[in-house]
């Protein structure tokens, strides 16, 4: 992948490792104050933690989770704006429709657009941290005092192969559905035999992604998916990511200065079209 290597060999390293011993409490206030600025309804929805980040429910009760980790502030944090994202999504669904085809998301592809849009996007942008870096550098004042802003942009958008999908990075995010959605199509031809999966993940995986895992934990079953029978349901986070791009591109021309706006965190108080809510829904009417 010439892009993932032409980053790799790049002398400009993000240094993960400077965010340490950050309290979970702290993470816990802070992630708050982000999502609700984003525009969750805590009045209609709330976020406790699992092993495994998700977002159930409606708009009417979203359960969201995260999970926390001292030495991975980043890792929950994004984790929590991610299913903000699906849960903004439900929680601007209408509710007079509620029950009908109208009052329903529009397939996985759309609603994993809404969570990467807020995610990446939004969230792993200049301007984001513009407002919300020194909230951040007040919550935690010696975790931050030796990490420049610069280093905090470099490891907020840090990319770096790793074998596990939802600890991918933007970059090399795709390239992990499409070792997944290339394998669904081998064993669907006839081609793999279920018992060759595992050795036909390790040869693709190091093809791909550079990486080989050692066992299967990394490898082949990292993912619930297959085991509840949802093959072909991959390709819905790559769709998600394309989406999530050109509903961006397109609010970026038509809320005028979006970046500017976020950087004042005008985005929880309206841009030129009324709330972001209403300016994510205007983009999103135009799918
Ligand atoms: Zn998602």
């Amino acid at each position: 992948m010439p892009l993932v290597r032409e980053i790799n060999a790049s002398k400009v390293r993000a240094k993960k490792d400077l965010l340490r011993g950050f309290p979970v409490e702290q993470q816990r206030v802070f992630l708050r104050e982000v999502t609700e600025r984003l525009g969750f309804d805590y009045g209609r929805g709330r976020i406790d933690v699992s092993l495994h980040p998700f977002c159930s429910g409606t708009g009417a009760d979203v359960r969201m989770t995260t999970r926390f980790n001292p030495d991975e502030p980043l890792d929950s944090l994004f984790s929590a704006i991610h299913e903000t994202g699906h849960g903004l999504y439900e929680q601007g669904l209408r509710r007079e429709v509620a029950g009908t085809a109208l009052g329903m998301h529009a397939g996985m592809g759309a609603h994993e657009s809404q969570s990467r849009l807020w995610e990446n996007q939004v969230a792993r942008s200049r301007g984001f941290w513009r407002f919300f870096e020194p909230r951040f550098r007040k919550l935690f004042p010696e975790q931050t005092d030796n990490v420049s802003s610069d280093d905090l942009y470099l490891a907020i958008n840090a990319v770096e192969p790793t074998l596990i999908r939802v600890d991918a990075d933007e970059v090399t995010y795709n390239l992990h559905i499409i070792l997944r959605f290339e394998l669904e199509q081998r064993l669907f031809s006839g081609a793999l035999a279920v018992a060759d999966l595992p050795a036909a993940w390790r040869e693709s995986c190091r093809e791909l992604i550079g990486l080989v895992p050692d066992s299967d934990r990394t490898g082949v079953l990292q993912d619930v998916h297959w085991s509840d029978g949802s093959f072909g349901y991959f390709p819905s986070y790559c769709l998600g990511n394309m989406f999530a791009a050109q509903l961006w591109y397109r609010a970026r021309s038509r809320c005028v200065r979006s970046s500017k706006r976020i950087s004042r965190a005008a985005i929880s108080r309206g841009c030129s079209t009324g709330s972001a809510k209403t300016c994510t829904r205007t983009v999103a009417a135009t799918i």
